[in-house]
């Protein structure tokens, strides 16, 4: 209608282009670890459920063992939203141990950005997509695949001990995502 509008979005032999990068876009960007989560950012956006992703979003790759702080969080955040751990480990008995130190059911070899196993946890909560986050450290496997399942997608900085250098292949995915036109600055920083 508009014949001064750029044309680009509306060019067929661009939209499985455009489609990825907003499946690339979180919808909120929490500029901290999954600890700062908070119920009430739960209660801002009517969110009842949260399939979280395991590695470097709950624990560093490089442990295996769930922390003090971790299990204080998911004691609190339990009583208003049901928990998932959805992850891409092959390795079942670490993400088993994981989730009974936390007492919370999981879901191995995801193949995030798969929705399959997602939509498994989210048939077993029996909540409308919207009001369920996927929450997770890496844009190309946990924020695609929420946003590819209708989720609310949370984009968490990973839980490291400082010790560890950040994961380069994240690294990667969001300068790839920046250069794609991304919006990865985080609205509670200033
Ligand atoms: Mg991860």
């Amino acid at each position: 209608m508009n014949n001064s509008e750029p044309s680009l979005i509306n060019n067929s032999s661009h939209n499985s282009k455009f489609v990825w990068l907003k499946h690339l876009q979180p919808d909120l960007i929490l500029g901290g670890s999954i600890l700062s989560l908070t119920p009430q950012i739960l209660a801002e956006h009517q969110l009842q459920g949260l399939i979280l992703d395991v590695d470097d979003t709950l624990v560093p790759f490089k442990r295996s063992f769930a922390s003090g702080e971790l299990i204080e969080w998911v004691t609190q955040i339990r009583q208003t939203a049901d928990i998932w751990l959805v992850s891409n480990n092959l390795h079942q008995n670490r993400i088993s141990t994981i989730a009974d130190s936390l007492n919370l059911p999981y879901l191995h070899g995801a193949g995030k950005p798969s929705r399959r196993k997602l939509r498994q946890a989210l048939t077993a909560m029996n909540l409308p997509a919207h009001q369920v986050a996927m929450v997770g450290d890496r844009l190309f496997t946990d924020v695609i695949a929420g946003n590819r399942l209708g989720l609310f997608t949370i984009w968490v900085e990973p839980i490291m001990a400082k010790q560890f250098t950040t994961p380069s292949l994240r690294n990667l995915e969001v300068w790839l995502s920046l250069s794609l036109g991304v919006t990865l600055h985080s609205p509670h920083k200033t």
